[in-house]
């Protein structure tokens, strides 16, 4: 019980608990955070009685509005930025055949046996009598101690009433970076193909929190080994495995993914990032092919892998937004800065790209470095240098040319204007033409130099201009 808001929270819990005849707790993440001593914003109180009463009383108290879920028994208030959320405690059992709990009320020790870890399934009394102590039938902070995750019952029994918490363990393991118990991890095994009767968006908080952890590949490989991967992404099972022919093999993509997931996750917090980096070879199995004298071969794995993007992030209840438009083109273009690294390389090349991937471009970089690897130390210092190169060059013809937030300098208006015509084909073809000179032939990126191009294209295209150049000329000075 740290922060000091949260002590007078308390302390008016504990006050009109004892004034209603209910007794409280704390109970669940709150207990868990604060022996971590790690932070924790939201509070759950259960109450021996209802939960509701208790909120409404306390909330007047801190001249604060509740809001009342009455379906659930639950009420929850927020006060200094902190949300507190009660309920009543209760008994619960599932029964196999349905999602929906059969819900009695109970008492304290009830309450905290349906919860899904000893780890969460800890309490702190609001009792006058014995404030702060700590309720811990299941031997929580024990385990805490030792890093466990563990179920207060049998785990089959908790895992097939909520299948849910077997990713919820997996989830808590790698935020934490504690093991799950060897009985515990069998059971999730043994329980796997229950999670069909999750509704998905349960299953993508989960695998967010689990993307967001320090080391996100941690969490995917336990999905992977406790078979609930095969229910949630099969597709990213497919990356697993070698398969050798002629005595070559190729690397292992589901590995590789996950280091290069778990790369860019040292580098950058960004959700989405990480989403793109696991998923930069999706389209690997669909277009793996072994090729007589050269081995195995990818082609187009990035167009494809992001075609796929759309429907898994369906598959998965990700949002449809520009999220999905951000990952789809992290992994169309990931192999085009590595693509860069030859001496060869144009200022052309580097400005399509520059232009390709727009403001996303640093980021493209990162995935890009993250997923250069390799067994070999050597080979993997040897690419980054002259990965470092690109990036070199990417910043100096970007000083150069700022071809990032590229908008072309003339646009449809002003050619309308000048050819005094209505919107037509011909708008996109001279606007096409322009952008084209200034990526590929290194036209600047200017009206001055822009402005005889749409003369010329313009023209071409039988088009009578009604203003000339000097007129527009001496126009734009005046402006
Ligand atoms: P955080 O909010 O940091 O993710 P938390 O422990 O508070 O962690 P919540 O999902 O907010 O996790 O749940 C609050 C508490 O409710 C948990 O600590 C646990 O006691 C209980 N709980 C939540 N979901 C379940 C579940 N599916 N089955 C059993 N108990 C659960
Ligand atoms: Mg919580």
């Amino acid at each position: 019980m740290e922060r000091n808001e949260d002590k007078q929270i308390f302390q008016i819990v504990s006050e009109e608990a004892h004034q209603l005849g209910v007794r409280a707790y704390i109970i669940g993440g709150y207990v868990r955070d604060t022996l971590l001593e790690r932070p924790c914003k939201d509070i759950d109180i259960v109450v021996e009685g209802s939960g509701i009463e208790l909120a409404e009383r306390v909330a007047q108290r801190l001249k604060t509005k509740v809001s009342v879920f009455k379906r659930f028994g639950t009420a929850m208030l927020k006060k200094w930025g902190i949300e507190v959320e009660f309920v009543g405690a209760r008994k619960e059992s599932y029964r196999s055949d349905s999602r929906n709990p059969i819900v009695e009320t109970g008492t304290l020790e009830e309450d905290q046996k349906r919860r899904d870890f000893t780890i969460n399934a800890m309490s702190f009394s609001l009792q006058a009598e014995d404030f702060g102590k700590l309720i811990d039938p299941f031997g929580g902070e024990k385990d805490l101690e030792a890093k466990l995750i563990r179920t207060p019952l049998d785990p089959d029994i908790t895992y097939s009433d909520d299948p849910l918490r077997m990713i919820r363990a997996i989830r808590f393991a790698t935020q934490l970076q504690f093991t799950i118990v060897p009985e515990s991890f069998e059971a999730i095994q043994r329980n796997a193909d229950r999670l069909h009767i999750l509704s998905k968006e349960r299953i993508c908080d989960e695998l967010n929190k689990i993307m967001k952890s320090p080391k996100p590949s941690y969490g995917f490989q336990l999905l992977y080994d406790s078979g609930l991967l095969e229910h949630i992404l099969p597709q990213l099972c497919l990356l697993k495995g070698v398969e050798t022919q002629e005595g070559k093999g190729h690397k292992d993509n589901f590995t590789h993914s996950l280091q290069v997931l778990d790369n860019v996750a040292e580098t950058s917090d960004d959700l989405w990032l990480r989403w793109a980096a696991l998923l930069h070879d999706i389209g690997k199995p669909r277009t793996k092919k072994f090729e007589v004298g050269i081995g195995w071969t990818f082609h187009s794995h990035e167009f494809i892998g992001a075609k796929m993007i759309p429907d898994l992030f369906k598959q998965l209840k990700l949002p449809l937004n520009e999220k999905m438009k951000y990952v789809q083109k992290l992994v169309g273009l990931h192999l085009r800065p590595i693509a860069l690294v030859q001496d060869t390389v144009t200022d052309s090349a580097i400005r399509r790209l520059l232009f390709d991937a727009g403001d996303d471009i640093d980021d493209l970089m990162t995935l890009c470095s993250a997923d250069i690897t390799s067994k070999n130390e050597m080979t993997v210092r040897k690419h980054k240098r002259n990965f470092e190169l690109v990036r070199q060059k990417l910043i100096e013809v970007e000083e150069k040319d700022a071809i990032r937030n590229f908008k072309p300098p003339v646009d449809g208006e002003l050619i309308m204007r000048v050819f005094n015509i209505t919107p037509c084909h011909a708008i996109g073809t001279i606007k096409e033409y322009i952008k084209n000179a200034i990526l590929d032939d290194g036209v600047e990126n200017s009206l001055q130099a822009t402005l005889p191009l749409m003369y010329k294209k313009g023209e071409e295209l039988g088009l009578t201009p009604i203003l000339t150049l000097d007129q527009l000329l001496k126009e734009f000075s005046d402006n």
